[in-house]
């Protein structure tokens, strides 16, 4: 099969989706935004052997891409509309390409997102990017810079889950749901949109707890009191592994794609499937709290070059 006739096989499958003009076939696709809408723009790279092990089924290579992108268009608050996919394989067969092409549209259908255009490439490993355009109205964006003192912290879902699951697939051990975790992150869109006007702040958890709420802290005296007893740990984390572990996983561990965000209580309190964890002081540094003792902890969130 040439490039082409993948190309046709695999990725030309969206019939003609929500304000597309024209989408896969020509030099680039035409859109039809929302009259009076911005647009967010997101992407999101993920490597073989960095991002994922070799060994997970292309399905779910494809639907984690799709996911993490959508995850930073939760954070946005925004809704997606259509993405892009520039995607590089080593020598791959067809069931690849086939499995590939069954999780990228799973995951995409799920969330009317239509795939207008990409590119196909050959090199030494499979590196998949993903680029995804959502809409929202002007000045709704939540943004990472908006958090004040005496704001509340909260999580949605459960956090730690994914590092767990990330563990038992590099010992080619099984977990049925840490490891689904991982494989099928969940944006969420919905509590995304929810809290427009609401959050003073918001960030989603790629890199772990502590380092990713630390780019909500951006101004220097910003701090935070986190309260270990409050985290939110799933059963199948906690029967697993001690408390100490769970912890760690929790605050260190990256790939939930669970939202983070500031708010004042009395403005989300009817907001479902989040988690109140703490709350933001004048300190300018972050501590965790268990019971009445300081939990020592290191950051380890995942940085890349460092
Ligand atoms: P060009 O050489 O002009 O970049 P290509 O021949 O690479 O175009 O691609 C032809 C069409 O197929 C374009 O519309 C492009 O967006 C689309 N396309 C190529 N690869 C993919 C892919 N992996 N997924 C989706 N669309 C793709
Ligand atoms: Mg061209």
């Amino acid at each position: 099969m040439d490039e082409f006739e993948l190309i046709k096989k695999f990725f030309d499958l969206n019939k003609i989706g929500s304000g597309v003009v024209i989408g896969i076939g020509d030099d680039g696709a035409v859109l039809e935004p929302n009259i009076n809408m911005h647009q967010v723009q997101v992407i999101d790279t993920l490597v073989e052997n960095i991002h994922f092990p070799s060994t997970i089924d292309p399905a779910d290579i494809a639907y984690r891409a799709v996911m993490t992108n959508l995850s930073d268009i939760a954070a946005m608050g925004a809704i997606p509309r259509w993405m892009t996919l520039s995607l590089t394989v080593n020598n791959v067969n067809y069931k690849w390409y086939e499995k590939f092409s069954n999780g990228l549209f799973e995951a995409s259908n799920s969330y009317q997102v239509s795939l207008v255009g990409g590119d196909l490439n050959f090199g030494p490993n499979i590196s998949v990017t993903i680029s995804i355009s959502g809409e929202i109205k002007p000045d709704q964006a939540l943004l990472r810079n908006g958090a004040e003192i005496g704001d509340s912290i909260y999580v949605t879902g459960t956090i730690g889950d994914a590092a767990a699951g990330l563990e038992f697939l590099k010992k080619n051990k099984q977990n049925n749901y840490l490891t689904q975790r991982f494989l099928r992150p969940t944006p969420r869109i919905n509590t995304g949109r929810e809290l427009i006007g609401k959050a003073t702040a918001a960030i989603d958890i790629s890199d772990g707890l502590l380092g990713d709420l630390k780019k909500i802290l951006v101004d220097g005296n910003l701090g935070a009191d986190i309260q270990l007893d409050l985290l939110p740990i799933s059963k199948a984390l906690s029967n697993h592994f001690n408390s100490d572990k769970c912890y760690s996983f929790a605050l260190n561990g990256g790939d939930d794609y669970e939202l983070c965000f500031t708010a004042k209580d009395e403005d989300v309190s009817n907001i479902s499937g989040v988690t109140r964890i703490g709350s933001l002081n004048n300190s300018g540094s972050i501590l965790c709290h268990l019971q009445d003792n300081i939990y020592k902890f290191e950051d380890e969130s995942y940085r890349h070059f460092e």
